[in-house]
């Protein structure tokens, strides 16, 4: 067994009001068996169209995982439409009936004659017990390939999961197993990392290699495959030297490190300090860095100096200096990094300030323009940035902020 789908199951899913996270988590505990999900798909409360999507699924996969509409109210179809799947009829589950009678007088109250709806499978399926509501699962087999009905509520579902189909599915995957791995980066476009990493990207390769990107920050994800979790792990090791060989310092981290936090570790090692002198970002820079337990053995502090009379006051930018430059400006950008580097008493002090529109710009210093300082021991740095006039602004904002912490990251490697 090595292909699943899974289906979710409810108009509040299909309308994006609920975000469906029981697919995502079923995938990756699949993954985790090694059976890998092809398709995700979510279908509206339609008995219909969930008829034709479970029928589709079990011609497609080995293994169809289906949550959602198992409720008692009239909008949970879920039964009906694998009954309809199946060719069957529904029939009254006995055992099912009383485990909802118990779960109902378990808690002194009486079991309403619509939560009997819950004790219907199409014939020939088996329930599948839920521990923690009413809604019994369902196993049935559709064209040939088996398929596993779960509660929509994300807790019966997983307690669902984990208790009665996971080490079904555990057996039946055995020998496979796919491992995941996610590399980092930050400072290199995305198409440059797929021409630098254009023959690990070539489908089919094992371990297969693919890139996401947000914000400056591009995700390399290396899926692999291996008789056993050690040699896939392998694999890993081997795609991921190779990647961060071609990539070199871009490549800041792996899996659940972020930016802010490896920013940190360095500045621990080096037991150094930092600061923020922040105006377009707002306080980002400093939200991020103190995201980060622990952050309070290198972060001092940060200042939000957004008016040019703050800039002054708070930091000693010299007024003139605005006044000639601009707030906007390389000098200032500066100014306000060794100012908060002073006022602050840190080692190192990252500044930003810039246009984060929609409005505001002119043609000298358009929507996206940013600067970026460093004041360090032993020299004062400052980046612009055109992150472009057409970005919204939480994106320009954040990405000035990453960029600030990624000047920091690369100012410590080569230090
Ligand atoms: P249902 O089993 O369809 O009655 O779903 C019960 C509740 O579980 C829904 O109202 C949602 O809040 C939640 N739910 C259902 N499906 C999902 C899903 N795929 N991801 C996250 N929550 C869900
Ligand atoms: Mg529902």
């Amino acid at each position: 067994m090595k292909t699943a789908w899974i289906i979710s199951i409810g108009t509040e899913l299909t309308l994006g009001q609920t975000v469906d996270t029981n697919g995502a988590w079923l995938a990756q505990r699949l993954a985790a068996l090694g059976i890998q999900t092809d398709r995700h798909v979510a279908v509206a409360d339609d008995l219909a169209a969930t008829a034709d999507v479970a029928l589709a699924a079990a011609g497609a996969a080995e293994v169809v995982l289906i949550t959602g509409g198992l409720g008692p109210t009239d909008d949970d179809l879920t039964r009906a439409a694998l009954a309809r799947a199946a060719g069957v009829e529904l029939v009254f589950d006995e055992t099912s009936l009383a485990h909802i009678r118990g779960f109902f007088a378990a808690r002194g109250r009486e079991m309403l004659e619509r939560n009997r709806t819950q004790a219907m499978l199409p014939r020939g399926a088996k329930a599948i017990l839920n521990t923690c509501g009413t809604a019994p699962g369902v196993e049935l087999r559709l064209r040939g390939c088996p398929c596993y009905v779960m509660p929509g509520v994300p807790f019966e579902m997983r307690a669902m999961f984990e208790r009665d189909i996971e080490p079904v599915l555990r057996v039946a995957a055995a020998g496979r197993a796919l491992r995941q791995r996610r590399l980092h980066l930050f400072g290199m476009p995305e198409s440059e990392v797929g021409d630098v990493l254009a023959d690990l990207m070539v489908r089919g390769r094992n371990p297969e290699v693919g890139t996401t990107a947000t914000l400056g920050i591009i995700g390399v994800r290396i899926n692999a495959a291996g008789d056993s979790a050690a040699e896939a792990d392998v694999l890993l090791d081997e795609t991921e030297r190779e990647v961060r060989q071609r990539i070199g310092t871009p490549v800041f981290g792996r899996d659940e490190d972020t930016l802010a936090g490896v920013v940190g570790r360095m500045l621990v090692g080096r037991g150094a300090t930092v600061s923020t002198a922040e105006s377009c970002t707002g306080g980002l820079i400093a939200k991020e860095l103190t995201d980060v337990a622990g952050s309070s053995a290198y972060f001092l502090g940060g200042a939000v100096t957004y008016s040019n009379a703050a800039k002054t006051a708070v930091l000693g930018v010299d007024e003139e200096l605005i006044a000639a430059h601009g707030a906007v400006s390389e000098p200032v950008a500066a100014a306000m990094a060794s100012g908060a580097r002073a006022r602050f008493g840190s080692d190192y002090a990252v500044s930003t300030t810039g246009i984060a529109g929609p409005g505001g710009g002119t043609a000298q210093k358009p929507v996206g323009l940013v600067y970026i300082g460093l004041a360090t021991p032993t020299d004062t740095v400052v980046l612009e940035r055109r992150f472009g006039g057409s970005v919204p602004r939480e994106a320009i904002r954040e990405w000035a902020a990453r960029t600030a912490l990624n000047r920091l990251r690369t100012w410590l490697l080569e230090g």
